[in-house]
């Protein structure tokens, strides 16, 4: 029987990007494809469910006033086989899908596409995220995103050493699929962990470059909520 490691389900408000402060059901799976140096988030340790298990646990949850299920992690999309298989019990129950993923594999979110109906999806510099050429990857999601007319936005985490040709690069990826750029600075704990002038300066740089940015922090760190 599949299974999934999952390493933590949580009631909570999604506190990054457009749909910030809404009520979601959180289901982080374990593992990822990519080593970003800001990572901090713990997705090694869990536990294993079978689809049937996670969708017990879901229906314990008052799920009337949610939103949305968010698939976080780690990179949810590793889970392919299980997603597979839950993904359709899952809209069985008539909840909307978020999917908060990395965006460099496009193959499994082809697969998957009909399930899912917002995308969050990062922007990965190359420099951090250590797999090559990320670009080509992110324009391949991208297409397949918007082929299925699906609703996709892409966020990017930046630190002082965000580089003008990176700010290009993924300046032209938003403009080219006309999607929201939600700019996030670096968080170390609970602090902004991005100067003053520097987050100005992104900000300006990005704003003039594709007209659909917008900066935005990690809420919850605000309200002390996961
Ligand atoms: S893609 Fe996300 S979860 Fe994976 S290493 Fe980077 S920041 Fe961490």
């Amino acid at each position: 029987m599949i299974k999934a490691k999952i390493s933590e389900i949580f009631d909570s408000i999604q506190g990054e990007g457009p749909y910030i402060g809404y009520r979601q059901i959180f289901i982080r799976f374990c593992g990822c494809n990519l080593l970003c140096d800001y990572c901090d988030t713990e997705f090694n340790k869990g536990d294993e469910y079978t689809v049937i298990a996670l969708i017990d646990k879901l229906k314990s949850f008052d799920l009337k006033d949610i939103h949305s299920v968010s698939l976080t992690g780690g990179e949810p999309l590793l889970q392919y086989e299980f997603l597979k298989e839950f993904l359709p019990k899952l809209k069985e129950l008539g909840l909307k899908v978020y999917l908060e993923t990395n965006g460099t594999l496009p193959s499994v979110l082809k697969q998957l596409i009909d399930y899912i109906d917002i995308i969050s999806m990062d922007f990965k510099i190359d420099s951090s995220a250590k797999i090559g050429d990320v670009y080509s990857k992110h324009k391949e999601f991208l297409t397949i995103s918007k082929n299925a007319k699906k609703e996709v936005f892409a966020k990017l985490v930046f630190d002082e050493d965000l580089k003008d040709f990176e700010i290009n690069e993924c300046a032209k990826l938003a403009n080219e699929f006309d999607i929201t750029l939600v700019l996030q600075p670096k968080m170390v704990g609970y602090e902004i962990g991005v100067s003053h002038n520097k987050i100005v300066e992104v900000f300006n740089r990005f704003s003039i470059l594709h007209k659909d940015t917008r900066l935005i922090g990690q809420v919850h760190k605000f309200f002390d909520i996961r």
